[in-house]
């Protein structure tokens, strides 16, 4: 008789755990989709906002390896099915040969995607050995040498945009490290033209959060290369803003997309840089305006969200 119970018990529990796995699995699927749209209306976003991709264009999306160039070249293909307009994909590695580099790994996986596709192999890491000092920091050389690079593969493969994979954390990173170390408000721009003037560089990315990429590589399980193979010493700066990101998104949720918007929503007239607003012939106009400047009166903003807690309606924050 006790047999019969434990027997059931047992069939019992299994169900339940059988019942609990698949609405496990249907929540990472219901997760997954959302990301996935996200994703798309992000990138498509930004492609419309800034005119980034246009009839006939041939881009090319520079392959580094890591999880950002993945999505990128995933999201991108996945849009350049549904646009309606007709454009091309190239998808270019640079292989630099630093120590180490699975030289297989793009080649197989841009391969089996069936997408156009070129690897361009050249020993930059040499050079940059060879004439960087030992401890001193090889980017800036190494980079001017990829620049150069990529320039010529584009002109070879018959491409007029190159696509990069920077997301909407490294355009943040990037204006505070502008404006704590080089005094400058300036950011990483979604679109510009090359410093050659032959090219436009876009950044379809430019609105998507990196911890978004983080989950879409592990999804797609993208074949990554890890980014340390130069050897070079880590940005200390760079490390120490994204640090501080961090921080501050862990302590008040939110903050990174507000920081972001903002970078959308600059008023030179409320900044200091005259040579991007008159102030010398500001003049009175004599006309009162609504929408004008209240400059005695403190200014009030929606109150922050507490982790945990959400924003509490009426709450101001109060200047001291
Ligand atoms: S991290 Fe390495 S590969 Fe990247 S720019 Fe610096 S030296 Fe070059």
């Amino acid at each position: 008789m006790s047999a019969v119970w434990v027997e059931d018990e047992n069939e019992t529990a299994e169900a339940n755990e059988a019942v609990a796995n698949r609405n496990k699995e249907l929540k990472i699927e219901r997760e997954t989709h959302k990301l996935e749209k996200r994703l798309c209306r992000q990138v498509g976003q930004a492609i419309m906002d800034f005119n980034m991709i246009e009839e006939g264009d041939r881009v090319m999306v520079c392959m580094s390896g890591g999880k950002d160039s993945y999505g990128m070249l995933d999201i991108l293909l996945k849009m350049q099915q549904r646009a309606p307009i007709d454009f091309k994909i190239v998808a270019v590695n640079l292989d630099q040969k630093q120590p180490g580099f699975p030289d297989h790994i793009l080649p197989e996986y841009l391969k089996n995607l069936g997408v156009e596709y070129h690897i361009e192999t050249q020993d930059t890491y040499s050079i940059v050995k060879k004439n960087i000092p030992e401890g001193k920091t090889m980017c800036s050389l190494c980079s001017r040498l990829r620049r150069g690079i990529l320039y010529n593969v584009a002109r070879k493969l018959g491409c007029n945009k190159l696509a990069l994979g920077h997301h909407r954390d490294d355009m943040l990173q990037t204006f505070f490290l502008n404006m704590f170390f080089g005094g400058k408000l300036k950011g990483m721009p979604p679109k510009l033209a090359s410093d050659n003037g032959e090219f436009i560089v876009i950044r379809p990315l430019a609105y998507v959060a990196e911890k978004d990429l983080i989950r879409w590589a592990a999804h797609r399980q993208f074949p990554i290369i890890p980014c340390t193979l130069c050897g070079s010493q880590t940005n200390l700066q760079r490390v120490q803003i994204g640090n501080m990101l961090r921080d501050w998104e862990k302590q008040y949720p939110g903050r990174a997309e507000t920081m972001f918007t903002a970078l959308q929503n600059v008023v030179p007239s409320h900044l200091m840089d005259h040579t991007k607003h008159d102030f010398k012939n500001i003049q009175t106009t004599g006309e009162a305006d609504e929408e004008g400047d209240k400059a005695f009166d403190a200014e009030e903003f929606p109150a922050p969200a507490l982790p945990g807690l959400p924003g509490l309606p009426g709450l101001q924050v109060v200047s001291l």
